[in-house]
């Protein structure tokens, strides 16, 4: 046995690689990093490759090692040139993520300490800490005292999380799931419709309120309905608000919304995933006012905070709710659940081991100050404003003045307006084969638009002007 041991273990430590090999391969990761950061900005927010990555698979998982030249080769060719560039300021599809350095430095010393951050009695300081990020959030949007939540790995299971705890909280059983209704709108994040199915609410009665010219839920639209449904002997449940759709970044009156949910004692959940951040600008916190009146709320800090992708966050109103869905114990546990000072995520959330996700939003907090993320969210807004003003001055058609950061609009050429979708298909076409910024498209009101959103934090007044510029080129002789 000892002469196997003494083999095995000269080939299992390789798995440590000592200071010098440590050394040689990180300055190999950090060249391509900086490489990657120091080009950005010549580089393009789209790739369309034939390829698509499949260079990967012709260099499968083998029993022999690969020198890091090799692997970086791979990953450059196959991972991080097709296709979108996330991190790019030109990338202006969809809700665009972030990637702020700072975090990845966060991400990095979690990675090498592999700090526990599932409960308090393994990883105190960890636990700690995620526990403080989020009583910073729930400040900031004005939750008041009692609260608890849980940093996930995204807005689409932060929804989740929320949508169970309600479910839980009204104590909802099967034979009551045909009674139940959920009320939202037709621009709910389609993950709501997924969180709803994986809770087992599926045959729930889903009641889309009718949105004012805005895209806005109509609050008296709503009152109607909670009304009917209450005469018809069906039992609302839940309200469902969005603090900035991705369709046109609307908020939905969210002060009135949480008057209604009192009044007619409803559970309250705010999609704050694109939005709720926005909060950290006066002109934010002010169109976001009632968020504080909800049972629930998810913020994207990959979204709003500019982190990289792989964190997300939800805050419930009453903390016991939260922990009363999510806590069990066993017996392998016994030390780890001795009346802690904290609450734990493993105990709000579906997740054990984790992430220890907290590193890579505190760090970045305490390095820069909230002020630059303030300032950048700000940045966003005007930027949005001013494309607003700028991409009607070259004869588009656009869709309702940007409440936070998103902007839709289309090109109706004179001579054919029947074939507006086509020719706006073309144009995003033509603007994803150029890829030096990126635009999707989307239907609103049975027109195919283009959507532009400004969440980058590499998107500045170039980046916007450079869009102005390849918009004017596609359009000027239709
Ligand atoms: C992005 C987004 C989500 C989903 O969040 P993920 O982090 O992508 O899982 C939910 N709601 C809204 C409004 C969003 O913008």
């Amino acid at each position: 046995m000892k002469k196997r041991l003494a083999e095995i273990e000269k080939t299992s430590k390789l798995l440590e690689p000592g200071s010098q090999e440590r050394l040689k391969i990180r300055e190999q990761v950090i060249h391509y990093t900086e490489d990657f950061l120091n080009t950005i900005e010549s580089k393009p927010a789209f790739v369309q490759s034939k390829e698509n990555g499949v260079g990967l698979l012709k260099s499968p998982i083998q029993e022999e090692p690969v020198s890091i030249e090799t692997i970086l080769d791979l990953i450059h060719k196959n991972v991080d040139t097709p296709g979108l560039n996330p991190a790019s300021g030109g990338h202006l599809g969809y809700i665009p993520g972030g990637g702020i350095y700072s975090s990845s430095l966060g991400d990095y010393m979690a990675d090498i300490t592999n700090r526990y951050a599932g409960l308090f009695f393994a990883g105190p300081g960890a636990v700690r800490m995620e526990n403080m990020l989020i009583d910073w959030m729930a400040n900031t949007i004005g939750y008041p005292k009692g609260f608890a939540g849980n940093l996930s790995s995204g807005g689409s299971i932060a929804n989740l999380i929320a949508i169970v705890t309600a479910r839980d909280s009204f104590d909802i059983k099967a034979r009551d799931i045909e009674k139940t209704v959920i009320y939202a709108t037709a621009h709910s994040h389609h993950c709501i419709d997924k969180a709803i199915r994986i809770a087992g609410l599926k045959e729930a009665i889903r009641r889309n309120i009718t949105m004012d010219d805005c895209y806005k839920m109509q609050n008296e639209k709503l009152e109607q309905q909670i009304i009917s449904d209450l005469k018809d002997g069906l039992k609302p449940f839940m309200i469902i608000a969005s603090a900035g759709t991705t369709d046109v970044g609307a908020i939905d009156p969210l002060k009135s919304i949480g008057l209604l949910a009192e009044k007619y004692k409803l559970w309250y959940h705010i999609d704050g995933a694109y939005g709720a951040f926005f909060a950290l600008t006066d002109e934010g916190r002010k169109k976001l006012e009632g968020m504080e009146l909800s049972d629930s709320i998810v913020m994207d800090p990959h979204k709003g905070l500019f982190l990289p992708y792989g964190i997300g966050a939800v805050i419930i109103r009453k903390k016991e709710l939260l922990y009363k869905s999510h806590f069990y114990a066993a017996n392998y546990m016994q030390d780890a659940l001795k009346a802690p000072e904290e609450l734990s995520p493993a105990e709000l959330s579906p997740e054990l081991t984790k992430h220890f996700r907290g590193l890579r939003m505190w760090l970045p907090l305490k390095l820069h100050g909230v002020k630059p993320f303030r300032a950048c969210l700000e940045e966003k807004l005007l930027l949005a404003k001013y494309f607003y003003l700028e991409i009607q001055k070259l004869g588009f058609e656009v869709g309702p003045e940007p409440e936070l950061s998103v902007i839709t609009f289309r090109y109706v050429p004179k001579n054919k307006k029947e074939d507006a979708d086509k020719f706006n298909e073309m144009l995003i076409n033509e603007i994803h084969k150029d890829g030096r910024v990126f635009l999707s498209s989307s239907r609103l009101n049975g027109n195919y638009i283009l959507h532009l959103a400004i969440l980058s934090f590499r998107t500045h007044l170039s980046t916007i002007d450079l869009t102005l510029q390849i918009l004017e080129n596609l359009v000027r002789n239709a």
